[in-house]
Formats: C-alpha cells, sequence, structure tokens
C-alpha cells in the first residue's frame, strides 16, 4: 500500500524523540500473523477493526495482506468504506465477482458486521450507505429479516448482488438470529437468493468464552452452529465460508476453526486472556510501545501532594518526572497512582491522578540515609515507556500490566489510545510486492 511507512533502522527508543508517540513494529504483527496463521491451519481474516485495535488501520492492513490474509474484518461500515479507499489508493486488486470465488492476498476481501437500520426505501435511495457498502463489494453481516430486506433493496437498486452472511447467535446474546428466528430469517434470504438480490455466501457466529475451554461452552456454541447450518441446508443454502472462531477460539477450540478464523488481539502480539496463557507463552510480540519524553524534572519535599485532589503525598523528599500523555490520550484515568512506566530503565508509576493531558511519575527519594543528594535517576528529555513488548525494551511495563492495574483488559489499553497520539510504524516486512513507494 503506498503509505507504507519507511522502517527505521532499530526499534529501540529513540530519546530525540519530541513528543509522545506509539511505535508500531509492523514486523512483530508479520511475525504473530505466522504464528497464528500456522496453528489455524484454515484461511484467516486480519480483523482490523477500531483502526487496527490503535494501531494504525492502512500499515497494519497492508502487513497483514503480506503476511498472507486473505480476508480484513470491521465491524461499523464508515471503516469499511474507509478502508475500501485504501486499498484502492494502494492499488490492491478487489476479488474477481460471483458468489464462489476464493479471495487472494492480492485480492481480498472485506467484511462488516454492524450496519446501519434502514427501511427498504432508505436504502434504496441513491447515497445510502448501504449501496455505498455494496459498491466498495464489502461482504455484510445479516442478523435480522428487516435488515436483510434492506441490503436486498439496496442490492436491487445498485442493479448488484449483494454478498452476506448470515450471523447465528449460538450463545453470546449479541448480534444474530436466536434459534427461534434462524428458520424465517434463512427462507427469506433464500426468496432473496432466488430473486437475485442477495447471495448467501457466509453463515457465522462469535463465541462468548473461548478463554475458558473448561466452561463447556464453545461445545455449546458449536452444538448451535451444527444447528444453524442444518437450518439453513433445509432451506436450500450451504455457505461456503462457515466462521465461529476469533483469536482464542483459533487457538485453544480447534473445532471451531471451521472454513476461516477471524484473528483481531493475536495479530497485535497480546492474549486474548493472559491468565490462561501470557503473550510469550503463544510466542507472540506485543506491537506497540506507547512513549513519551519526560518534559520536566524536579524535586518536591516530603509532604507535598500530587495533582489534582492531592491524592498522593511525597513520603520523603522526591523527585518527579511529568509525561505529556493523559485521559485525553487513552491513558485510563484509573491508572492513578498505579500505572506502570519504566524511565531511562528506572521502573516506577504514576503518582496521583491522570490529568488530560499529562501524569506525573515518581522518580525516588531525592536524599540517601545519609542526608546526601541522590541525583535523579532521569532527565528532562529521556522516554518514559508506559508500555512495550518487553523482550524488546528491557524492563517495560506490558499493556497486560496496565489492564491488570486499571481492571480492564488489553484490548481496551491499546484500542483506546487517541487519535492525537501520533502512530509511528516500524519494521515494514520486505519481499515481493513490498517495495518502499518513492
Ligand atoms: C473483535 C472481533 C473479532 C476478533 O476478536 P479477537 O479476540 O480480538 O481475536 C472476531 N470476530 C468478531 C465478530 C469480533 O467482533
Amino acid at each position: 500500500m503506498n503509505h507504507r511507512p519507511t522502517p527505521a533502522p532499530s526499534d529501540a527508543p529513540t530519546p530525540a524523540a519530541a513528543t509522545s508517540r506509539a511505535v508500531i513494529d509492523l514486523g512483530a504483527i508479520a511475525h504473530n500473523a505466522g504464528v497464528l496463521a500456522k496453528a489455524a491451519g484454515v484461511p484467516w481474516m486480519a480483523v482490523v477493526k477500531a483502526d487496527a485495535y490503535g494501531h494504525g488501520l492502512g500499515p497494519v492492513a497492508a502487513t497483514c495482506l503480506e503476511a498472507g490474509a486473505t480476508w480484513l474484518g470491521v465491524a461499523q461500515l464508515a471503516e469499511a468504506l474507509h478502508l475500501r479507499t485504501l486499498l484502492d489508493a494502494a492499488g490492491t486488486a478487489r476479488p474477481a465477482p460471483g458468489a464462489h470465488t476464493t479471495p487472494t492476498q492480492a485480492a481480498p476481501r472485506l467484511m462488516c458486521w454492524l450496519l446501519p437500520v434502514m427501511t427498504p426505501e432508505a436504502a434504496a435511495a441513491p447515497r445510502s450507505p448501504l449501496r455505498a457498502a455494496l459498491d466498495a463489494e464489502i461482504d455484510l453481516s445479516v442478523s435480522t429479516r428487516p435488515m436483510l430486506a434492506a441490503v436486498a433493496a439496496a442490492a436491487n437498486a445498485q442493479g448488484t448482488t449483494a454478498r452476506i452472511h448470515l450471523k447465528a447467535d449460538t450463545g453470546m446474546s449479541r448480534a444474530g438470529a436466536v434459534a427461534e428466528d434462524l428458520p424465517a430469517l434463512a427462507g427469506a434470504a433464500r426468496t432473496a437468493q432466488d430473486e437475485g438480490s442477495v447471495a448467501v455466501v457466509g453463515l457465522w457466529s462469535h463465541l462468548s468464552r473461548a478463554d475458558e475451554p473448561a466452561s463447556g461452552s464453545t461445545e455449546e456454541h458449536l452444538a448451535r452452529f451444527h444447528h444453524a447450518e442444518q437450518v439453513l441446508a433445509d432451506a436450500g443454502l450451504t455457505p461456503g465460508v462457515r466462521h465461529l472462531a476469533a483469536t482464542g477460539g483459533l487457538l485453544w477450540h480447534p473445532r471451531a476453526r471451521l472454513d476461516l478464523v477471524r484473528a483481531g488481539i493475536g495479530l497485535y502480539g497480546l492474549s486474548p486472556d493472559p491468565a490462561l496463557a501470557t503473550s510469550a507463552e503463544l510466542g507472540l510480540r506485543p506491537a506497540m510501545r506507547l512513549e513519551a519524553p519526560l518534559v520536566q524534572v524536579k524535586r518536591i519535599p516530603a509532604g507535598q501532594a500530587v495533582s489534582y485532589g492531592g491524592t498522593w503525598t511525597a513520603p520523603t523528599e522526591r523527585w518527579l518526572g511529568l509525561v505529556p500523555l493523559g485521559y485525553a490520550d487513552g491513558v485510563p484515568r484509573a491508572a492513578a497512582s498505579a500505572g506502570p512506566v519504566s524511565v531511562a530503565g528506572y521502573r516506577t508509576r504514576i503518582v496521583g491522578r491522570v490529568c488530560m493531558d499529562q501524569v506525573i511519575v515518581d522518580l525516588g527519594p531525592a536524599t540517601r540515609a545519609d542526608g546526601s543528594l541522590r541525583p535523579a535517576p532521569a532527565q528532562a528529555g529521556d522516554l518514559a515507556v508506559l508500555w512495550a513488548d518487553p523482550a524488546r525494551t528491557p524492563g517495560a511495563p506490558t499493556a497486560d500490566e496496565w489492564a491488570q492495574v486499571c481492571g480492564t483488559i488489553n484490548y481496551e489499553i491499546v484500542t483506546r489510545l487517541g487519535p492525537n497520539v501520533p502512530r509511528h510504524h516500524i519494521g515494514a516486512p520486505t519481499g515481493p510486492g513490498c517495495q518502499e513507494q518513492p
């Protein structure tokens, strides 16, 4: 793709970096893709929703295609349209027309699974988002009959056949038709297919507890999935692409791999459940490093309160560092006096509340036991690292540690990184079809 970034000679922190930034190692993403593809043994979709989990849609999509993805998946329609624009600009081909052509790395398929609710009339209107989706040749997920009617109307108005994946709810109670509603949806889809409005190319669902192998949940999902297949078969539909597993399913439930797996979090080097297996145990490399130079280092007396509300007080005379990243950038406010940070190899944490654009980190006592001055372990300009791959940035905290101290999951830590933080992409894989643009 033509916005492929120039690889940096090394992914070591750059002391001269002027601002906060997220360094994204595309080599790590390519490595992770290889690990997951090998485990899956079936074609795979790179899930690049939410700006590729905060890692940057265009470069990540290009890297995944280079690494063997034949599908790209996003949640929202606007993202899908944006992705198609990027791919078109990069000269990435669309798959040959037809319901049964197989996508390739060079001509991948795009899928989107959250559609606007529209009447058939609105869907058929000239500038309807569903017509835009069909124009962009995006496979659409359909869970209900009104959604099917809207997609069929858009396809008729557009003079095309919509490629759809019927979604069954196999136990998550999120999107998808429940067993009671599936026969009517399948019957209506068969009728729309006979009329040429849609082609039912996929049957799919999503696992809710893939990271709990002992729960029996995934076996229940699979049983319901196979029942849904039978319901479709009874309606005369035999979609060629059955898919159920995300990263957790592909790693821990071989029977859920079916015809296609949808890999998200693992591509970015994070485990779907670090309590079950860590990134390192899975052979995955966290791809994001969030860093910023200290903008000030100073000494405060014992007893001095720090940040809004004075929720942390210096126990002794203290060195503090100021990091120009705050909750507006995606540093969770829940990280008050807890979020781990490494500065010039010195491991510390945020003290006091997280502010909108900045946080304060403790740099340790300013006096030694004998009363002499202890120099600050870091200076203004030194890089603070909030999270990274500790195998590549020694001493750095992980997104998993951040998730733990903030009471959330690694997915939320990386995806909430704000759009104001520049993404700096390094380590683009090289090889055929991957030349740098002039
Ligand atoms: C986000 C998502 C995925 C990817 O999940 P990971 O756990 O990140 O691999 C797959 N399928 C659907 C429907 C999703 O919403």
